[in-house]
């Protein structure tokens, strides 16, 4: 080996030595569990624990593996208002598309009518579109649309009227009493198609009654999709949540929801909230299914609240397969997902329309707080923009 492959080795030696140095490095920080990147959620198991064969030297510092830690999540009162601004955020909000129509003078039939386009736009539907613009055109009538302050009031109130601030919004997780004098939990069962979202709903609403401190347990009854019981799962556990599930996947749906009941009034706990599948089959498949479960709990317990989760970007579509869940399952409450990727919040007069249910929570990202309880008034400044 003469003088420059010496050097040649050098340069190539030297910088492997330093990255497999900086690896081991970064690979004994993430043993000793310092490395914030770790996933937390991940217990440590007594195997993933290393136990020294020597003696350990006075010098060496033995960090104990990082316990899992309960999350204790935000409370929900007032998130509509902190996530307002989600609403926006794939393009110029309903509202705000509308008061600039509004605020051009003289406003023409053809301006009227891009005002119901705009609606119609916005997944509000044919009916409660129309209505708002009649509304809007006596009113310019009478009052005439000069000042903008006060073309937004009465745009405000016409808007608000169709999302119906009188509707009872509030979620029955009150627990009851059985027969027996015996108390029984409130059953929540969440159901929808899959892929709207429904057991991150379920996860989320869990952390929304521990914030509420109520006690809580989960059903992991959508059996169908593989990973839904191991989401499930996930979630409860980051508060502290027990979830009943079967470890076979295709299980018996009923008796997972039935079994579940059944450990929530063991365990005396308030709400039993159970995730169901949605997969699209027929109607009469999906009543069978739907009527099973909710033929089993009721044995144990009343059914408090029927959720339907609903994918606001789904528009129609969505509108028609909830039509199917309002039929079969006697929904009580709806969730709208997703409110956070569209400009189609119109959807929230569409859906109470047509199903004459509530809109009681909305989704507005994939974080863990990202559902809201829903308030009229914070969704229509929400859409004014
Ligand atoms: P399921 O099949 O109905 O149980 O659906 P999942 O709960 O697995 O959710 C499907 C996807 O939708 C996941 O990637 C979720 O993170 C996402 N998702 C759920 N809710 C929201 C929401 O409000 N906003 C956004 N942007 N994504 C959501």
């Amino acid at each position: 080996m003469d003088h420059s492959d010496l050097l040649n080795l050098l340069y190539v030696a030297v910088p492997a030595l330093v990255v497999i140095a900086g690896g081991g490095t970064l690979i004994a920080r993430r043993r000793r569990g310092d490395d914030t990147t770790v996933d937390r959620e991940a217990p440590a198991t007594p195997a993933d624990v290393e136990v020294p064969d020597a003696p350990v030297a006075d010098d060496v510092v033995v960090e104990t593996p990082p316990v899992p830690t309960v999350e204790t999540p935000a409370p929900a009162a007032g998130r509509l208002a902190r996530l307002r601004d989600r609403l926006a955020r794939s393009g110029s909000p309903l509202g705000a598309r509308m008061l600039q129509v509004l605020s051009r003078d003289h406003l023409t039939e053809d301006d009227w009518d891009e005002l119901e386009e705009t609606l119609l736009l916005a997944d509000v539907g044919a009916g409660p579109s129309a209505e708002l613009v009649d509304a809007l055109r006596t009113q310019a009538r009478v009052q005439g649309l000069k000042d903008p302050a006060q073309v937004r009031d009465l745009l405000r109130e016409q808007l608000l009227a169709l999302v119906d601030p009188s509707l009872d919004r509030s979620l029955a997780t009150t627990p009851g009493q059985a027969e027996d004098g015996g108390r029984t939990p409130a059953v929540v069962m969440v159901v929808g198609v899959n892929g709207t979202g429904k057991t991150t709903t379920v996860g989320k609403l869990a952390r929304v009654l521990v914030a509420e401190e109520s006690t809580v347990l989960l059903g992991a009854a959508d059996t169908f999709r593989a990973a839904a019981a191991d989401q499930l799962e996930t979630w409860g556990s980051r508060v502290g949540i027990r979830t009943v599930r079967s470890d076979k996947d295709g299980a018996d749906p009923a008796s997972v929801a039935f079994e579940a009941v059944a450990a929530g009034i063991d365990e005396g706990v308030d709400v039993v909230l159970v995730d169901t599948a949605g997969r699209l089959q027929n109607k009469a498949g999906l009543m069978d299914e739907l009527g099973k479960i909710t033929r089993v709990i009721t044995r144990r317990a009343p059914l408090s609240e029927v959720l339907l989760v609903l994918d606001a970007t789904t528009g129609q579509n969505g509108l028609n397969q909830a039509r199917v869940f309002a039929e079969v399952a006697g929904v009580t409450g709806i969730v709208l997902t997703k409110l956070d990727g569209t400009a189609k919040g119109g959807i929230v007069v569409a859906v109470q329309r047509e199903l004459g249910v509530p809109v009681k929570l909305v989704g507005l990202g994939e974080g863990p707080d990202d559902l809201a309880p829903f308030d009229a008034e914070e969704f229509v400044d929400g859409i004014l923009g």
